[in-house]
């Protein structure tokens, strides 16, 4: 009891906080707001980038009024997106039960701790014998392991794909989602064909947790942090963005070095250990025809280059393939997603993933953002969880079928 109450103390109030939405319809609006987040320290849920694509901004109860100012002033068009930020993020965790063992699993409708996740997945090489086995890639800065589930009832990856959610700590639905989807891979083996023959003709690898520290610091003291949780050198600010901190192009357009900043690409590439480990792996395997790297929110299947507006070589066959995934997704439930190439897509992005993947010799490597466009946000209610997994599940399984034939 006192340890949960010590927990509710540490954890960050939000109360008051609303994000606000704004609308960019003119040049010198969007430059405003290029200014705004320049020369302050608002959250910018969505960023601003160009013109008719809307800027998402957390305000705390005393900065709203100020920005509402600002923005009417200038007639810049923007509403209340969510009304109570503190009240969605107690909606995610409520009512939650975390017990996970090997015969309860996990449950699905609900988010879970970094603990929680590996408790289960230290279940699934027993649960799954002849297909599931349990690699630790190394630890993160905190010392967390960095588990990634290998599916294949093959000794030998002769094909691979890798998916991954949880790069950026607040998005939880990445993670979720992931989790959904391991869970479902692994009990539909054997019943669904399409799984069958991707186990069984090559191995898919899966890391729910790309950012441990972060993620956990995301339960235990600021749901809104989003970037590692290692230290900065002259700096009182902690944390580089993981998905700038890539060895390729790193520190480019859209990236900061500002280390309080909350795209800061760090100090030098893969400065972080998380970042480091999982590149290395990827490239020095050799094996990886399919990469994604799971985010949220927006509902966006993007496809490199981020680091320039160029298209790569290869753009023709990426972007088919992300028509293919969207189509795959929206034929679920209906849920609309935008693709193109993440410079394109949603705004230049430098030292990422999927970049970094594809220039190591992963041909369909993408960043894809998942639900929803900002009713909710970085606070997707826990009832979405399965839909999301649902639908991302057949988007996924279109994915490692043209990754497996190429
Ligand atoms: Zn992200």
């Amino acid at each position: 009891m006192l340890l949960l109450l010590g927990c509710a103390w540490s954890l960050k109030s939000f109360e008051g906080h609303k994000v606000i939405r704004a609308e960019v319809d003119s040049l010198e609006h969007l430059a405003y707001l290029l200014e705004l987040k320049r020369n302050t320290t608002f959250d910018f849920w969505a960023e601003p980038a160009r013109l008719g694509q809307s800027v998402d901004v957390r305000v705390a109860p005393e900065q709203c009024h100020w920005l509402c100012e600002q923005l009417s002033e200038r007639h810049i068009p923007f509403r209340v997106l969510i009304e109570d930020v503190q009240a969605l993020m107690g909606k995610q965790v409520e009512g939650r039960e975390g017990m996970v063992t090997s015969q309860t699993g996990i449950d699905y409708t609900q988010y879970h701790t970094y603990e929680e996740i590996v408790a289960w997945l230290k279940t699934l090489p027993a649960s799954y014998p002849t297909i599931a086995q349990l690699i630790n890639i190394g630890k993160s800065y905190e010392g967390r392991d960095l588990l990634v589930v290998r599916i294949s009832s093959n000794k030998t990856s002769g094909k691979a794909v890798w998916f991954d959610g949880g790069i950026h700590a607040r998005e939880w639905i990445s993670t979720a989602t992931v989790v959904y989807m391991l869970g479902n891979i692994l009990s539909d083996y054997g019943k669904d064909p399409t799984i069958t023959s991707l186990v069984d003709g090559g191995a898919i690898y899966v890391l729910p947790v790309f950012n441990p520290d972060g993620y956990s610091y995301t339960w235990t003291d600021d749901r809104m942090w989003r970037k590692t949780r290692s230290p900065n050198a002259g700096s009182d600010c902690v944390g580089t963005d993981p998905n700038r901190n890539w060895d390729f192009q790193w520190g480019g357009a859209g990236t900061s070095t500002d280390p309080c900043d909350d795209s800061y690409c760090g100090s030098a590439p893969f400065s972080e250990i998380e970042v480091k480990t999982v590149g290395l792996y990827i490239k020095n395997a050799g094996f990886f025809k399919g990469y994604i790297n799971f985010h949220s929110y927006s509902q966006l299947w993007m496809s490199p280059w981020g680091y320039t507006y160029d298209l790569p070589k290869d753009y023709t066959l990426q972007n088919a393939l992300s028509g293919k995934c969207v189509a795959a997704l929206q034929a679920v439930s209906g849920t609309q997603y935008q693709y193109g190439t993440i410079s394109n897509t949603i705004y230049p992005a430098s030292g990422s993933s999927a970049d970094y993947t594809y220039n190591a010799g992963v041909l369909y490597s993408y960043g894809v953002e998942l639900r929803d466009t900002g009713d909710y946000g970085f606070l997707l209610p826990p009832d979405q969880i399965v839909p999301s997994g649902q639908e991302t599940y057949e988007a996924v399984k279109a994915w490692a079928i043209q990754s497996f034939s190429s």
